[in-house]
């Protein structure tokens, strides 16, 4: 399954969860698209195709809880688990449109209702920002040697040109 996620919540965390639901639906899916919109969790699903789009409100459902990172405890925002019922609800309802169903022949009623308890005590965390930051410095100081690199390659380039001329000189004056 392929998951194109434009929010900023974990995409690891997301196919998990996902898996969940499609597994618990006996689904499976090409391509899963993640996505914020403002008001309540939407979703969109193909008649024809195994995709899906389900889309998130932005800042509503986040909390501060914590994991060990590094061995490090440290805080991090998910979206809480009665949030992830309601999405799953939503990812159920575009399961059934990739199966060719309208909503004429929907029982929204039944999906409503259904147990999600299976989803259990799980949460998606916010992408750790922590980790990227590293990433980043990493990538800024290769450009930075990159740079030294060429430039000082440049100045010994010239210093070497100067000499030759310098070197040229003595050997005429010498004569
Ligand atoms: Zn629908």
């Amino acid at each position: 399954m392929k998951i194109i996620n434009k929010t900023t919540w974990d995409s690891k965390d997301i196919r998990e969860f996902a898996n969940k639901v499609l597994k618990k639906e006996a689904h499976q899916l090409d391509t899963l698209v993640i996505k914020y919109q403002q008001g309540m969790v939407a979703g969109r699903g193909s008649y024809s195709r195994r995709w899906i789009s389900l889309s998130f409100p932005n800042w509503k459902w986040e909390k501060i809880g914590s994991d060990r990172i590094n061995g490090i405890k440290q805080p991090f925002q998910v979206i809480e688990n009665d949030k992830l019922k309601a999405i799953a609800k939503t990812l159920r309802h575009e399961i059934l449109h990739n199966r060719g169903i309208h909503h004429k022949d929907m029982d929204s009623a039944r999906i409503r209702k259904a147990d999600y308890s299976y989803i259990g005590d799980m949460v998606i965390r916010r992408k750790q920002i922590k980790d990227n930051t590293k990433i980043d410095l990493k990538q800024k100081r290769y450009e930075h040697s990159k740079l030294m690199l060429k430039h000082k390659q440049t100045q010994l380039k010239r210093l070497q040109n100067s000499i030759k001329k310098w070197q040229r000189k003595v050997k005429y004056e010498y004569q």
